[in-house]
């Protein structure tokens, strides 16, 4: 125990899929509801896939409290994690290195000591085949990254949950930071001799086109995908009409993976979302395209010349601004 801790941490139990294994579990994070909206479909494509281990999601208090009523139906453990507010050691280390802010959070995993293994999964994965097998793997046990394949990525790791391991990692997030500015270079910092395992338990979306010949190979034996990158599933536009996902330029070689991940979404998340929560996700981009998408859309040379960037809707716009005087 670090001396001084009163981590504010609400634990809640769902009665629901409750499972023989109870020391071990999946891990997720997240801190708004768009990331929430992934680790829902993650947690139904593990159940999908018929793991026999617990569920766990750490949340913070920006996610909205009916997508957190959603998460209690899919996940074993919510847990209400508020590093900003929390007054111990993890609040501290934030002063010291504010720029490291979800990082803390993702850190509060080593605390969850009620299990004796855990195996922590970003909640922009998708699982495809049983990877309970991870389990049989020590800590620091993870994938290559592709950027830099010396470090491992840390969208899925083999952990030990420790108070004193915790302690020690938030020591060296405060004496040293993180390489990157997130979780993966402060964890590689660290676990330096971390055990490497295939691909598959990580792989990367994007790999299917990047060494395809690998992929016709191997990808047959993915167990969880990991939309890596700025565009996240959640984010793509799905067309209810043909029931799949309206992939933009450089994002094609996703459409099998994110129509998969639609398709949980599509049968399992949304029909558990109350129709004023619909209203609010609709704010999340959910099947409809950004701002700020739209702009890299625009960018990119892809103008939607039929909707929101028609002529009309163009001469609208230079209008306000013209009427405006900006
Ligand atoms: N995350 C979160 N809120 C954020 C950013 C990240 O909850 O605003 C969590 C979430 O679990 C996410 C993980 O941290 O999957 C790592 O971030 P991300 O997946 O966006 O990074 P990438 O894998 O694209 O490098
Ligand atoms: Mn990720």
């Amino acid at each position: 125990m670090i001396s001084g801790t009163s981590v504010k941490v609400t634990d809640v139990t769902s009665k629901c899929y409750r499972v023989a294994n109870m020391s071990q579990a999946y891990v997720t994070l997240a801190t708004n509801d768009g990331y929430a909206i992934g680790a829902l479909v993650l947690g139904h494509s593990l159940r999908s896939n018929n793991t026999t281990r617990d569920l766990c999601i750490m949340i913070t208090p920006t996610v909205s409290p009916s997508i957190k009523a959603l998460l209690h139906g899919v996940f074993n453990k919510v847990i209400s994690v508020d590093v900003l507010d929390s007054g111990d050691s993890a609040h501290l280390s934030l002063l010291k290195r504010p720029e490291l802010g979800i990082t803390f959070t993702k850190l509060h995993c080593w605390t969850l000591t009620e299990y004796s293994k855990c195996v922590f999964l970003d909640a922009d994965m998708l699982c495809v085949q049983n990877p309970d097998e991870l389990f049989s793997h020590p800590e620091l046990t993870a994938v290559t990254d592709i950027g830099w394949p010396d470090c491992f990525n840390s969208g899925m790791f083999v952990f030990v949950p420790s108070r004193d391991t915790y302690a020690k990692l938030l020591r060296v997030a405060e004496e040293k930071g993180s390489f990157d500015g997130g979780d993966q270079g402060l964890l590689n910092t660290y676990f330096t001799d971390w055990h490497r395992i295939s691909f598959v338990f990580n792989m990367v979306a994007s790999a299917t086109y990047t060494y395809l010949p690998a992929y016709k190979q191997f990808g047959v034996n993915a167990k969880l995908i990991h939309f890596l990158g700025s565009m996240k599933p959640w984010q793509h536009r799905y067309d209810v009409t043909s029931g799949s996902v309206q992939t933009p330029a450089g994002y094609h070689h996703l459409a099998p993976y994110l129509n998969s991940w639609w398709a949980i979404y599509i049968r399992l998340v949304q029909p558990g979302i109350p129709e004023m929560v619909a209203q609010q996700l609709a704010g999340l981009h959910l099947g409809q395209e950004s701002i700020q998408e739209g702009l890299a859309r625009w960018e990119r040379g892809e103008p939607d010349y039929l909707g929101r960037d028609s002529f009309a809707n163009i001469q609208a716009y230079i209008d306000s601004k013209l009427k405006s005087g900006k």
